[in-house]
This record gives structure tokens, C-alpha cells and sequence, in this order.
């Protein structure tokens, strides 16, 4: 337990730089073993702002040693209790959230008000939620025989490793360490790349209530601190969101040692309008779903619009004049509604699929809102959000994973041929239906192929509410209590013979 009580730090870049080079390993601040680092860049203006560690097989061998010695005495503590310092996490993490949310603005550039505010905010409350469900890892008692006592009981995996992606890091952390934490697990987490530093920080205010060594937190690139915490013989379970590649890849990994994993991986998740649909609630559904806030970067961005054909000029010119409305500029400015791009090596990426979207015959580039005058931001990778019209489901930019402010409106003419157009797609993250008609809605819902399947709203991830897809879009579940059960605990069956 870190002796200090922290203070919140306002400034970000005094933040950054406090929190440059180092790994949280056993309850304190350390550098990597090798002492080397990288950079870590304000998307919004290509300034350094701090130095992550750079964390490789020997920091993840210690920290996953002490993890493994922590996780102990850990297990031995009543669940309720671990629960309790999970929920106490979760409290001192509110009184936090504001600095937080400008560092994690800094280093992302995702803009404050819409984005990093809410997610520091739903960090601390997902802790709470997982918190209070400490006595709720219970097992079941089987009928076997009279004199005898069978039952299964939920017992924590170990050490668990958890993989983060850059978009909505402290979120997706939450979701990983929260129930693997009351559930009796001790947790090594890699950070991503691009956004190592809000993570750190959250971790380093949890190591003030949990005991050392039970939370621990390294940075590094994939390859060189993913991989080696993947393979290491004292991880037990690995936990990853990110991409679908890099999914296999842990997936193959964890095979070899025969561990269980949780993947959640990318989307390309359809949003279908009936010509019935309330049009303003399916627009601003679009904006919502397709997350232009922050910049598409969302494994459930409403990447692929079907629009029945009556509506969509109207639902087009709508759903224009509403992104239009939105403004572009610096991020951590309050009037901001979209940031940037996190990356060059993202922004040449989305720029590409642009590119491509405008050389496709008959399709039309409708580019939203404004780029941001301010002379400042002017080596900052904003990206215009572009509405695509005229393209088909089987061009490039309906099949894959852009994860930028792109989507494509595709007209169609009845129900079914939207339904088999939403479902031809290698992903099943996500899927909404908007129509005024039960019948309608309640068949969408069953044949929909997602694991998340709306109507008439487009809810991002909630507590207590199972998310994670099928197809290529991964395994398992994250976010309730099942996932919880299903994906942090195992179970032994436990047989008394008491004739
Ligand atoms: P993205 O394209 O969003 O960066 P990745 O799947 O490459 O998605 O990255 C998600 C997370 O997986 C990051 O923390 C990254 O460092 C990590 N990662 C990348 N390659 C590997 C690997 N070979 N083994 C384990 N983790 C990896």
C-alpha cells in the first residue's frame, strides 16, 4: 500500500512528466530493468509530453513474481472484503477524475467534455458496481446420493494478464481488472503503446488501498512486453481487447500453455433504419453509435448504416447536418466535441480508407464539420469525418476495421435483403434495428448475428450487462457478473461422503 495519500494533479504535463519511466510493480514506481524508454505524443500537436518505461520479459517476470506471491493472502481475504477494497478503489478514484480525464485527453487527444470525462467517471463506477458483487461468487450444490454432499465452488485462476488497447483504455482496463480483482485474482495489466499514462495513474491511486503486488501495471510495445506476459508460466488466464490479429496471436500463445483466454476484438457493427423508423432518433442514434466523438475509434462503431430506401436522402442530409453541427479543435478546450486521431501511423491509416472510399466508382465523400483553425493544432492528426454514399457492402470499406470517424450509408429495399447485407460480415460485435414495428424489431433480434443486439437505441458498454461478440469478433464476455464467474474463477466440484 502506497504510505502517501495522493493528491489529484491538475496540470497534465506536470502529471506526464511525474509519471515518465515508470512501471508499477509491487506497489511502487520503478523504471524498466533495461532503463529504456519511449516516447509518449500529444496526437493534438505532436509535442513529447513524457517517457514510458519500456518494459520487457525481466520487468514482467518480476512483476508477475509478485503478483503470484500476493495473490495468497489476496484469496484468503472474504470476498465481500475484496469487494469492499475494490469499491473503496473505485470512491478515491472519484476524487480523481478530473485529472485523469486531462491527462488522459493529453495523451490521446480525445476531447475532454465528451470523452474523457465520461470515461474516467465510468472507470471508477465500474469498480464500484464489481465491488459490491463479492459475495456473489458463489457455487451450486448437485444431487448425487443420499450421505453424500456434493458442490462446486468457484475458486480465483491465479495470476491473471491483461491486454489493453489505446481507444478507451481505462474503460477497457476496468472491465478486465475489476472482476478479476474480487474475484481473487492478482493482475498484471500492459498498457498500450500510445496511452500508457492514465492507466498508470489509476493503478497508482488503487495501490494506495490494495495490498502491493496485487495490481501491477508495465508498459511496453506488443512483442517485447505483451508476448513474454502472455507466455509466462506463472500467468494463468490472459485477458486481451485489441485487434483481431494480434487476438490470434495471444490466442495461439495461451494454447500452448493451455490457459484460458477472453478476447474482444474488432467490429463492423451494422445499424439498420426501417422506412418506419422515428428519423431523428435514428440519426442521433448514428452519432452516438458511430461514436464521432471519439474520432470512430470504437470496436461497436455504427461503421455500416443501412437505410431502407424512402428515407435515406433524409436520413443522409440529417445525419450530415448534425455532424456538421459538431466542432473540431483542441481537445482539452471544453467547447470541443471532436479530438484527434491518436497516432500518425492511424491517421495514414484512416486517411488511406478515405482515399480509397473517394477513388471507388459511384461513391460520394461527404466530409463533416470543420477542421480546427487554431494555428496550434495545426500538426495534429484531425481528421475530418467523412459520410460515404453509393458504396457496396462488399467494398473494403464496408468489410474491415476502419477505427476512424468513416461510415457508410447503404440503401436497401425490404427487410430481408438488410438483414443478409447486416450479417455478411466476418464480425458480430454489435447490430441495432430502428422501426416502429414489434414484428420487425423482435425477428431482428434473434436473427441478427451479434453479440449485442439493440432497437431503437445505441447504448455503449454498460455494468451488469454481458458484452462481447461471435465471429471474428472474439470470445467470451466482459462487463456482468457472469463474465465474472465464467472468465476469472474455476471451478472444482468438491463430493463428501458422509455415510
Ligand atoms: P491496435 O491496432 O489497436 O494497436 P493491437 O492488437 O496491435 O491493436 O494492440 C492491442 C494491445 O495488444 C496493445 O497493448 C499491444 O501492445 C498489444 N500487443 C501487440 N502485439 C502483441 C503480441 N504479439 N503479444 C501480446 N500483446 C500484443
Amino acid at each position: 500500500m502506497l504510505q502517501n495519500r495522493l493528491e489529484p494533479v491538475l496540470d497534465p504535463r506536470a502529471l506526464a512528466r511525474e509519471l515518465s519511466n515508470k512501471l508499477l510493480i509491487d506497489g511502487a514506481l520503478v523504471p524498466a530493468v533495461t532503463g529504456r524508454s519511449f516516447p509518449v505524443v500529444n496526437p493534438a500537436t505532436q509535442e513529447q509530453i513524457a517517457v514510458a518505461a519500456e518494459g520487457t520479459a525481466p520487468d514482467v517476470d518480476v512483476a508477475v513474481q509478485a503478483a503470484r506471491k500476493a495473490q495468497k493472502a489476496w484469496a484468503k481475504l472474504a470476498g465481500r472484503e475484496r469487494g469492499r477494497l475494490v469499491q473503496e478503489c473505485g470512491r478515491l478514484l472519484n476524487e480523481h477524475v478530473e485529472e485523469i480525464a486531462r491527462l488522459i485527453t493529453l495523451e490521446t487527444g480525445k476531447a475532454i467534455r465528451t470523452e474523457s470525462r465520461v470515461e474516467a467517471g465510468v472507470f471508477a463506477d465500474v469498480l464500484v458496481f464489481y465491488g459490491g458483487l463479492g459475495s456473489e461468487l458463489k457455487g451450486e450444490s448437485v444431487p448425487f446420493k443420499p450421505g453424500m454432499l456434493t458442490i462446486t465452488q468457484r475458486e480465483p485462476i491465479g495470476v491473471v494478464g491483461a491486454i489493453i488497447p489505446w481507444n478507451v483504455p481505462l474503460l477497457l482496463m476496468a472491465l478486465k481488472i475489476a472482476p478479476a480483482l474480487v474475484a481473487g485474482n492478482a493482475v498484471v495489466v500492459k498498457s498500450a503503446e500510445e496511452a500508457p499514462l492514465a492507466v498508470l495513474r489509476a493503478c497508482q491511486i488503487m495501490n494506495q488501498v490494495l495490498p502491493p503486488g496485487i495490481l501491477n501495471i508495465l508498459s511496453g510495445d506488443g512483442p517485447g512486453c505483451g508476448a513474454p506476459l502472455v507466455a509466462h508460466k506463472g500467468v494463468g488466464k490472459v485477458t486481451f481487447t485489441g485487434s483481431v490479429e494480434t487476438g490470434k496471436l495471444v490466442y495461439k500463445m495461451a494454447a500452448d500453455k493451455l490457459i484460458p483466454v477472453t478476447l474482444e476484438l474488432g467490429g463492423k457493427s451494422p445499424m439498420i433504419v426501417m422506412g418506419d423508423a422515428d428519423l431523428d432518433k435514428a440519426v442521433e442514434g448514428a452519432v452516438i453509435g458511430m461514436r464521432f466523438t471519439r474520432q470512430g475509434q470504437s470496436c461497436t462503431a455504427a461503421s455500416r448504416i443501412f437505410v431502407q430506401d424512402g428515407i435515406h436522402d433524409a436520413f443522409v442530409a440529417k445525419l450530415k447536418a448534425k455532424v456538421d453541427a459538431m466542432k473540431m479543435g483542441d481537445p482539452l478546450d471544453e467547447a470541443t466535441d471532436i479530438g484527434t486521431i491518436i497516432s500518425k501511423q492511424q491517421f495514414d491509416k484512416v486517411k488511406g480508407y478515405i482515399k480509397l472510399g473517394e477513388e471507388t466508382p459511384g461513391a460520394t465523400a461527404l466530409r463533416c464539420s470543420a477542421m480546427p483553425a487554431d494555428a496550434k493544432l495545426g500538426r495534429g492528426y484531425f481528421v475530418q469525418p467523412v459520410i460515404f454514399t453509393g458504396v457496396a457492402n462488399d467494398n473494403r470499406l464496408c468489410r474491415e476495421e476502419i477505427f476512424g470517424p468513416v461510415t457508410c450509408i447503404l440503401k436497401f429495399r425490404d427487410y430481408e435483403d438488410a438483414i443478409r447485407q447486416a450479417n455478411d460480415s466476418e464480425y458480430g460485435l454489435a447490430a441495432t434495428i430502428w422501426t416502429r414495428d414489434l414484428k420487425t424489431a423482435l425477428d431482428a433480434t434473434q436473427r441478427l448475428e451479434a453479440g449485442l443486439v439493440q432497437v431503437n437505441q445505441n447504448l455503449v458498454v454498460q455494468a451488469n450487462m454481458s458484452y462481447g461478440g461471435v465471429k471474428s469478433s472474439g470470445l467470451g464476455k466482459e462487463a456482468s457478473l457472469e463474465s465474472m464467474l465464467e472468465h476469472f474463477t474455476q471451478k472444482k466440484t468438491i463430493i463428501l461422503n458422509l455415510a
